[in-house]
């Protein structure tokens, strides 16, 4: 068999710098800043304007300049650095050849989402930058890994704030010759896959993503052979509308599948990320039961293979369908299953208070050998949760364990603060990323330097908000007090907040608003003002989210706020980036226990930006008194109003006598010491542990590994 992923582009470059389109092609240059920086220095504002893409920048860059590069001294030598370094990732042995020779056949990853970067969209929020963050680790180990995923053909909605605080959604159609995907051809046309509807048959095309080592296919449906619904199937990530839910999930689990066997992989290890691809677990059974297998001895010997990893931590967060809606779509299959309706409606029952459900969860616990929660107290509340479905066994003994997440570090740290980290641990400093006793010796970095790069970053931070301002405001149609309220007033040496998430209610973005007398005198007192930047979507269907919003944005247009409380719109990773590197403290008030682990506070503690968080997820496991701050207390609250009065109080309080205080509090040098060595804390416990290193690892050895033994 022969494949041919087809390169859709074309770049006319000088030879002496023509590679610079291979790299445009992997997005290994995404978490590499160096590489990113080879794009720029062709034109910093066209790289800017086109959205840090780099196949359209090398098509629209200026020939001249591309010339010129070609010849620049300085540049060539950068080039040349960098692409020994792209070479020497992509042919030496890497961690996994080393230490598990074992791992051959790959681990196959399934998620509805993948945030890789803001140039392709097809990410909504943390579920999808984690998928994202998994696969550069992957990549970054050598593990033998194969994506599978969604070709979003109009990627995720952009965010505009109305004048009165409203959400409006634009979508924007993708144009994939700007991207770095490419059709996966078989003979001449396009390989496709399908499934058998009772009424129809639905097809879909791949696209193919390179993640440095890892592929990622992206299944789209549309394709001529669909009638017109259909072809929209793949068009976005999440349709409320149930039916093309289901119809997705059809098509990511058990599409997902065909499509890895046409391309010809045979994984070792299936791995669910969330219950969207839970489809998966029957037609690797089918696969066996057409080889005359029974259903339960198919079952039997694909489980162990099958890895799940929840993220829900509420029953009614859960993915499930009405039976009637399964049987609309699936009524051909359970007979290729070998079981009647019944059997087949058996395998994810779930008896909810609106009666019984097709529960994916369910359907991938039952089939999966192993399970996992994303914190060690979502692994406790989630095998509280299905605890029901291992009627025999004490709570503790449900076979649902746990890892916690982590995030890419490469991807999320700031330039700067890597070349300091190198200065100080060694080149290679990277190679011990998950070392605490490398990581430990931050503490040898002098505390001028530190705070240097931090204030290098915060303005950087400040400028690129006043670039987007600028950009907004010449547009048009942009109210001169929503110039202020996206953040031109803000000081770059005033305590900085950030608070970027999913506009969620139980993520409470309006906790530190709940008394807004106390909290304006809070921000406006003389020599020691605070500033507060909001950012973040609600989900186009949420109206209750679309409310947080405008509650904030009231908040925002007030006059008293002195342009201190921001509202940014637009959330997205390139945004994510540049507040987690320059904020001073970054702040996160879900209602425990439902944010089921978090990153984006991950991200801002491997920048040296301190946590003041609800003991929840991961900053439950992570917080040690000394290395940021808490909000509320680590245990359950008789109600919501209770726990979101208790947690008020405390964050005000913490804010006021804490925070303010230490942050203020300057030596001669006009630093403070007391809070730069909290930075430094913050680094030292965060760094090793809460890594996509670690992450990866220990799925490695609780589930992947364990697989292959089976
Ligand atoms: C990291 C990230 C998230 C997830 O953040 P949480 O802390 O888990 O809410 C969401 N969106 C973007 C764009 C991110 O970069």
């Amino acid at each position: 068999m022969e494949f041919l992923a087809i390169p859709s582009q074309q770049f006319d470059l000088p030879k002496r710098i023509s590679r610079l389109g291979e790299l445009a092609a992997n997005l290994w240059w995404s978490w590499n800043p160096d590489a990113a920086r080879l794009f720029a220095q062709l034109d910093h504002d066209l790289w800017e304007r086109l959205g840090h893409n780099p196949i359209r920048l090398l098509n629209e860059v200026n020939r001249d300049r591309l010339k010129q590069a070609a010849k620049d001294k300085d540049y060539l030598e950068n080039y040349d650095r960098l692409f020994a370094a792209f070479d020497d990732y992509f042919k030496k042995d890497a961690w996994s050849q080393k230490t598990h020779p074992q791992l051959i056949n790959p681990v196959a990853y399934f998620s509805m989402e993948y945030g890789l970067h803001e140039t392709l969209p097809i990410y909504s929020g943390g579920l999808g930058v984690l998928s994202g963050d998994h696969l550069k680790e992957a990549s970054d180990l050598g593990l033998p890994f194969v994506a599978v995923g969604f070709m979003y053909a109009q990627g995720y909605f952009n965010q505009r704030i109305s004048e009165d605080g409203w959400q409006e959604a634009l979508n924007n159609p993708l144009t994939f010759e700007h991207l770095p995907v490419s059709l996966v051809m078989k003979d001449g046309a396009p390989l496709t896959i399908d499934f058998d509807f009772p009424d129809r048959k639905l097809s879909a095309q791949i696209w193919e993503a390179r993640v440095g080592r890892v592929p990622l296919y992206l299944l789209d449906s549309n394709v001529e052979a669909n009638n017109e619904y259909d072809r929209l199937l793949t068009a976005r990530l999440y349709w409320s509308d149930l039916d093309r839910r289901v119809m997705q999930e059809i098509l990511l689990g058990i599409g997902g599948v065909r499509a890895l066997r046409a391309l010809g992989y045979n994984p070792a290890v299936w791995h669910m990320n969330e219950g969207h691809a839970s489809f998966l677990t029957l037609e690797r059974i089918r696969e066996q039961v057409a080889g005359g297998v029974a259903f339960a001895s198919a079952a039997q010997k694909t489980r162990a293979q099958n890895v799940f990893t929840t993220h829900t931590p509420v029953p009614a967060g859960n993915d499930e369908f009405p039976l009637w809606l399964i049987e609309k779509y699936l009524a051909n299959y359970w007979a290729e299953l070998g079981l009647t309706r019944e059997q087949f409606m058996d395998a994810a029952k779930h008896s909810t208070p609106h009666g019984e459900m097709y529960s994916m969860p369910v359907l991938a616990l039952k089939l999966s050998g192993g399970s996992n929660g994303v914190s060690e107290l979502h692994g406790e509340v989630s095998r509280d949760m299905w605890k029901f479905l291992w009627p025999d066994r004490a709570v503790k003994d449900v076979p649902i364990q746990h890892v916690t997440n982590g995030v890419h570090t490469r991807n999320w740290m700031g330039r700067r603060m890597n070349t300091l980290l190198e200065s100080y641990l060694g080149k290679n400093w990277y190679d011990s990323l998950d070392d605490h006793a490398v990581i430990s010796r931050i503490d040898e970095i002098p505390d001028f330097e530190l705070w240097n790069v931090h204030l290098h970053l915060k303005r950087k931070m400040a400028f690129y908000l006043t670039e987007r301002v600028r950009e907004r405001w010449t547009r048009g149609g942009f109210h001169p007090v929503q110039v202020v309220g996206s953040g031109v007033l803000i000081n770059p040496y005033a305590l900085t907040i950030g608070f970027a998430r999913r506009f969620a209610t139980y993520k409470r973005a309006s906790l530190i608003l709940s008394d807004v007398e106390r909290l304006l005198e809070l921000i406006n007192r003389p020599n020691q003002p605070v500033q507060i930047i909001f950012a973040g979507k609600a989900h186009p269907a949420d109206d209750p989210g679309k409310e947080l919003i405008q509650q904030v944005y009231r908040a925002v247009k007030k006059a008293e706020t002195g342009g201190r409380i921001v509202f940014v719109e637009d959330y997205d990773m390139n945004l994510a980036r540049y507040l987690v590197q320059g904020v001073d403290v970054w702040l996160n008030t879900p209602r425990r226990p439902y944010e089921a682990s978090g990153t984006s506070g991950m991200k801002a503690a491997i920048n040296g930006v301190p946590n003041f968080s609800v003991l929840d997820g991961w900053w439950r496991e992570a917080y040690n008194g000394k290395n940021g701050w808490a909000i509320g207390e680590d245990k359950p609250y008789e109600s919501n109003e209770a726990q979101d009065a208790a947690d008020a109080e405390s964050l005000y309080n913490t804010l006021e006598r804490q925070i303010i205080p230490k942050f203020y509090e300057r030596d001669p040098k006009e630093m403070s010491s007391a809070w730069i060595s909290i930075m430094k804390e913050t680094m030292k416990t965060v760094i090793p542990q809460f890594s996509t290193r670690r992450m990866v690892k220990e799925y490695i050895g609780k589930f992947y590994i364990p697989a292959l033994k089976k």
